[in-house]
């Protein structure tokens, strides 16, 4: 038998989830975000699922290839824009629009060769300080954009929130007025510009920031944005289970410890389960003493996972053998909450799952 851990991929619920960001965001069109791998779901599978979208959003050329060679016809947008100017050859290749971010892209584009035509988004730092041009500069930037004969008529104006993750935070409402004041400033310039702003967070809970174009990751692949909820509660369907099974079942005696480092001891005479999933899978050294449901029970990993296993507890769950199942999130375990035991985001841990776990497709199928 196979190495028992697996990636289950269910595409039912990213289509499921991608219907409710058009039930949200009814007037906008919908980029969807499927940088890193589609955040660990698998690139080519998520943009087969989520075809109904009207763009994907990549982070490099590489990725941008991949969903061209797989037969993706989607607009596709580079979200750093070009790194460097060898790329351009590719970018008109793989006709992909780009994120334009500071002055050194500006640049590059200028010096293109004739004929070219490039679809731009122009990046506007509102308040996050990360990507993007100054408010007081894009006036100019806007100008040198469009000067360029490269360039089509339409720019789309984009800026990121900082804090869309808490809706309550005081800046968003700052960085929103900062976008409408550039865009106002740049006034009958920025005529045919589209305007796009909205994560995940700002999709859900900042209507105001809708615009033309809404941007979601997170909330694809099932998992909430806001650090006490789950995608249940927001409306969405968790798209990915990390499972494996028990390779060994045994009692371990009163006192003894378990695994390397020696951290836990236990406080009786208790059946301990290994089972086969590591941090070589992508599942976190920080996991120890994260639940976990076997055979839908739920308790508790002790020790510290190592490279390819991990030991659970197994007091409380009805007469354990090896190959029941073990799932590490996904279903009735929310990855937001192994995060927030973890003492990180779920965007680390669903994007941090390796290829090295079997993946599987459950509910359709992706690109072939
Ligand atoms: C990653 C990314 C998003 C998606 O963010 P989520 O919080 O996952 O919805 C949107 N816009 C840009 C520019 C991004 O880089």
């Amino acid at each position: 038998m196979a190495r028992p851990a697996t990636v289950e991929i269910d595409l039912a619920a990213a289509r499921h989830n991608l219907a409710r960001v058009r039930e949200l965001a009814p007037r906008s069109e919908v980029l969807a975000i499927v940088k890193a791998n589609a955040y660990g779901h698998g690139l080519t599978r998520m943009a087969g699922a989520l075809d109904d979208a009207d763009a994907f959003g990549v982070a490099c050329i590489e990725e941008a290839g991949v969903l061209r060679a797989a037969g993706c016809k989607h607009r596709l947008l580079l979200l750093e824009g070009p790194f460097t100017a060898s790329e351009l050859a590719d970018v008109r290749e793989l006709d992909l629009d780009l994120v334009i971010h500071n002055a050194d892209q500006i640049a590059m584009l200028e010096g293109a060769p004739p004929g070219a035509c490039f679809r731009t988004w122009l990046k506007i730092d509102t308040g996050m300080h990360r990507l993007g041009f100054a408010p007081a500069d894009v006036s100019g930037v806007h100008a040198r954009l469009r000067a360029l004969a490269c360039t089509e008529s339409e720019i789309v104006l984009m800026t990121h929130f900082a804090n869309a993750h808490a809706p309550e935070d005081a800046m968003n409402r700052a960085q929103l007025d900062h976008f409408n004041a550039v865009r106002a400033e740049l006034g009958e310039f920025a005529m045919n510009d589209a305007l796009s702003a909205a994560n995940s967070g700002a999709t859900l809970a900042m209507p105001e920031a809708h615009f033309d174009w809404v941007r979601p990751g997170l909330m694809l692949y099932g998992i909430s944005p806001f650090p006490e909820r789950s995608g249940r509660e927001d409306g969405l369907e968790p798209v990915m289970t990390v499972r494996s099974e028990l390779i060994s079942v045994r009692t371990i005696d009163k006192g003894e410890t378990v695994g390397y480092g020696a951290h836990w001891r236990c406080p009786e005479a208790m059946p301990v389960g290994v089972a086969a999933l590591g941090y070589g899978d992508g599942y976190p050294r920080a996991a120890s003493g994260a639940p976990v449901l076997v055979k839908g029970t739920r308790t508790q990993v002790i020790g510290m996972p190592s490279m390819d296993m991990v030991t659970v507890d197994l007091r409380g769950v009805e007469a354990p053998k090896v190959g029941d199942d073990v799932v590490f999130w996904g279903g009735a375990l929310p990855v937001e909450e192994v995060a927030r035991h973890c003492g990180t985001i779920p965007y680390e841990l669903v994007s941090g799952v390796r290829a090295r776990a079997r993946h599987v497709e459950v509910n359709g199928a992706g690109l072939r």
